[in-house]
């Protein structure tokens, strides 16, 4: 049965170009979306830019740009990113798309409007310009905000709040109900044990201080703030607001994707996703997001990544240099998919010679090798053991948003394929039983196929070229009896590194 399956990644702020973390969450994402695909769903993949705000302004004063001209360049780099990693993303929404973006945020405010949770207050409380919010005493650290290590301005000023108030039990209950699913379990207690505390949230500053962005509906003094403006990102990109001119087309994007199945995030921004953003849809009158999966940040070497250290890691330059396939094994084999991870060109290059060159590359080259040179590089496949694949956990894995374990799955069936040729000596059989040789082959050119047949989201372009070795088109997971595979060793998959 073909399900629809919505997934999206955060959307990235133009302040600065991608991180490592955010190459790390679309590589999250991607995985989803491909074993979606591979498993027959009906995939929609959304990333974006969130380009508005006053850091935006200041980053492109010091890079003598305007916010636009740095949005688009950050946003070109996002691109270029999201293709230098093979990235399967569908679409790409930016926040200062006029013709996409605006029109929808504007029917959304004017949804809570309607729904009375719109009010305006005066305010007076400490902004934390690095934050572009307000911040609470309790938050601050000796005075100052404790991640920007800097004195929040005194501000007063009347802003539209949102009633989060009125919808925080709502929101609660369907957390708990399982409704909203927040993924890991961690992340769940956090959230619950904040949603009691919750106040109304601004929603807008006045537009003398926040000029750029997106004005609010019959207040121009007043400009939207990053909620209203950034969350609704995840229904713009499907055309909600935009097909309300036109006569309702029947199976339009958004009626087709949404809501969500699972947003993708950093832990950073769970209250915003899973308080804010559900609050404001139910506001709003429409469904909530089924999960939110939260993933955790990248360390470099055990130490937090910061521009003041400047052990800031750029993933174009570890593509550059180690390739796409690699970098995407190794972001995410070794960081935890719900947890810190920490990131080691020593351990890349461990993780690289171990696992791709010696684990995955050896064996699909000395197999093919064995078959090229013993069995004039034909191989048909029968159905000679009781060897069943067991792809349970790695399905599991996945399901539970471990893709480092299923990752692990597919190694421990590599493992256990070059520790059956080991113990078979395939090059003694050949000499000597070719009967016993053939059934090892079999069964090594079997395990392959279903390696490459596991590999296809993590590692697209290696299990294309698996394949390719293999004469191998099966785009299944099993292999029918007497299917000829046609086997011609290549370059190798992973040259040792130098
Ligand atoms: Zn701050």
């Amino acid at each position: 049965m073909t399900n629809k399956f919505y997934i999206t990644t955060a959307i990235l702020y133009t302040n600065g170009p991608p991180h490592i973390g955010f190459a790390l969450e679309l590589l999250q994402a991607d995985v989803l979306a491909r074993y979606n695909r591979l498993i027959g769903n009906d995939v929609w993949f959304l990333t974006g830019t969130d380009e508005h705000g006053t850091t935006v302004v200041r980053a492109a004063e010091k890079n003598k740009k305007t916010p636009q001209q740095l949005a688009d360049q950050v946003a070109g780099q996002v691109i270029d990113l999201a293709k230098k990693l093979n990235i399967s993303n569908d679409d790409l929404i930016r926040t200062s798309d006029k013709a996409r973006h605006w029109p929808a945020v504007v029917k959304f405010w004017n949804k809570l409007v309607e729904s009375g949770d719109l009010y305006k207050k005066k305010y007076s409380g400490l902004y934390c310009v690095g934050h572009e919010s307000f911040m609470k005493k309790s938050d601050l650290v000796n005075g100052v905000c404790p991640l920007h290590k800097t004195e929040p301005e005194k501000v007063e000023e009347e802003n539209w709040f949102f009633k989060l108030t009125k919808y925080k039990k709502d929101v609660k209950r369907k957390i708990e109900a399982g409704e909203l699913k927040i993924v890991p379990e961690s992340r769940l207690q956090e959230i619950l044990n904040l949603i009691d505390d919750a106040e109304d949230v601004s929603f807008s500053r006045p537009s003398s201080s926040l000029k750029w962005g997106i004005p609010v509906p019959d207040d121009p003094d007043q400009t939207m703030y990053v909620w209203a403006d950034a969350l609704t990102n995840y229904i713009s990109a499907l055309g909600y607001g935009q097909d309300d001119a036109k006569s309702k087309i029947k199976n339009s994007k958004f009626d087709r994707f949404w809501p969500a199945d699972i947003h993708l995030i950093g832990k950073d921004i769970l209250r915003f996703h899973a308080l804010y953003w559900p609050a404001m849809l139910l506001s709003a009158g429409l469904p909530l997001p089924k999960a939110i999966n939260v993933h955790g940040f990248i360390t470099v070497e055990g130490e937090k990544m910061s521009k003041t250290i400047g052990n800031v890691i750029d993933p174009f330059v570890v593509i550059e240099k180690y390739g796409s396939e690699t970098t995407r094994y190794f972001l995410l084999r070794e960081i935890p998919s719900t947890e810190d991870g920490d990131f080691s060109y020593k351990k890349l290059e461990e993780r690289y010679n171990g696992d791709l060159a010696n684990g995955l590359g050896n064996l699909v080259q000395r197999v093919a090798t064995l078959v090229e040179n013993n069995l004039g590089g034909e191989l048909i496949y029968r159905r000679i053991t009781n060897y069943e694949l067991r792809i349970m956990n790695y399905e599991k894995a996945i399901q539970e948003f471990r893709l480092h374990d299923a990752l692990g799955e597919v190694w421990k069936v590599i493992v256990e394929a070059n520790k059956y040729v080991d113990g078979r000596k395939p090059w003694v059989e050949a000499q000597e039983s070719p009967e016993r040789f053939l059934e090892t082959m079999t069964v090594l050119v079997g395990l392959i196929h279903h390696i490459a047949w596991l590999l296809q989201p993590f590692l697209p372009e290696t299990a294309q070229k698996i394949a390719e070795v293999f004469g191998d088109d099966l785009l299944s997971k099993g292999i029918p009896e007497n299917y000829k595979f046609i086997i011609k060793k290549g370059a190798g998959l992973f040259p040792r590194l130098k």
